[in-house]
């Protein structure tokens, strides 16, 4: 299929699916109590180097939404970036799960929260007429495909500490962010004050799946009552954790993110190379946005070329993911001079 549209387009990897075939050979416990919900959640304490909670849920809608319902009472907000996935393209969910606690939108450059702006909306208000604030959310790798690096989260976390807020972070794209940052996860989550991470899998290359990982482990207490209620406790647990085991246990999580970025630099680089224009914002991770005329966007989608525009500010947004091949790159960048050339 010819799409930059998103990593969630793509199949499963060849590592999730042989876990996954593996995880079916026997009949196993049900409700998470098997050998793989347990193998995965180990992983996980082992890659984050800490002891924490991990819970499986079908989807990132669910992850953010419980995972932020678990910060917060119903009469606190949430300050996210205005371009954030929480913000614009869950339906409402995390203010549902949570019974009502409000998003505070802040501004920020390139997708990434401006420290200034998230105080802003601490302080202008605090007397009881106003959603308390409780929680920080943030998005790594963003909404625009930056990504946060180490000293900006320590600014965020200064914030964060001053006023007694918690922090969530959305990690839809955590792999791509970290294949980009290339520290040690551990230096961009708990030791960064992360107290919950929504992990992505199904972007990274599994069929489904998202990991919530609890690095403050009093905040997971009652937490599994609250998937169940949700519709989210998957009875089958083991088939969304094996292949965490797969990609975990093989490396492929990373080098499925390497391949995603290394795919969005090339497309970068050809699209400057062949056509002079540059991206909206620093690719940093496996996506790269692109200002385009209309009538190259309606050439480029009579050719069959599948892409968002809605994402963010706008622009065409170009999304790599683990099995983007280089001719899929080199063919869009040659449809996209030739548009521009006829349009
Ligand atoms: C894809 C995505 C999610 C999860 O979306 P679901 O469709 O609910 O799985 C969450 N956050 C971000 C930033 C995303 O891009």
């Amino acid at each position: 299929m010819r799409q930059f549209a998103s990593d969630n387009y793509s199949g499963i990897c060849p590592e999730a699916l042989d876990a996954l075939l593996a995880a079916n050979q026997e009949d196993a416990p049900a409700y998470g109590d098997d050998v793989w919900t347990q193998r995965a959640s180990d992983k996980f304490r082992e890659l984050f180097e800490t002891d924490c909670d991990v819970f499986f849920v079908f989807n990132g809608t669910a992850a953010n939404s419980l995972s932020l319902a678990s910060l917060c009472q119903s009469y606190h907000s949430v300050i996210c970036h205005e371009t954030a996935h929480v913000e614009t393209d869950e339906c409402g969910g995390p203010e549902f799960a949570s019974n009502g606690s409000k998003l505070l939108l802040a501004r920020g450059d390139q997708g990434k929260l401006d420290p200034v702006d998230v105080e802003r909306l601490v302080v202008r208000r605090q007397d009881l007429h106003y959603p308390k604030p409780k929680a920080v959310s943030l998005t790594q790798a963003t909404e625009l495909g930056t990504v946060y690096r180490m000293d900006e989260l320590e600014t965020l976390r200064g914030v964060a500490d001053r006023y007694g807020l918690k922090i969530h972070m959305d990690g839809a794209r955590f792999a791509n962010a970290l294949a980009s940052l290339e520290c040690a996860p551990k230096d961009v989550t708990w030791r960064a004050g992360v107290d919950v991470l929504c992990l992505g899998g199904t972007k990274n290359g599994m069929a489904v799946g998202e990991a919530i990982i609890f690095f403050d482990r009093d905040l997971a207490a009652d937490f599994a009552y609250r998937c169940k209620q949700a519709g989210q406790l998957a009875s089958k647990m083991r088939f969304i954790a094996a292949p965490w085991c797969g990609v975990l246990d093989s490396g492929a999580w990373l080098r499925n993110a390497r391949h995603a970025n290394a795919m969005a630099a090339l497309l970068e680089h050809r699209i400057r190379e062949m056509t002079g224009l540059t991206p909206m914002f620093p690719r940093e991770a496996n996506s790269v946005f692109f200002e385009l005329p209309q009538n190259a966007i309606a050439d480029l989608r009579a050719r069959d070329w599948r892409f968002y525009t809605f994402i963010g500010a706008g622009g065409v947004r170009l999304m790599c993911s683990w099995n983007t091949s280089k001719e899929k790159v080199e063919a869009f960048a040659l449809d996209l001079r030739d548009s521009l050339r006829r349009t």
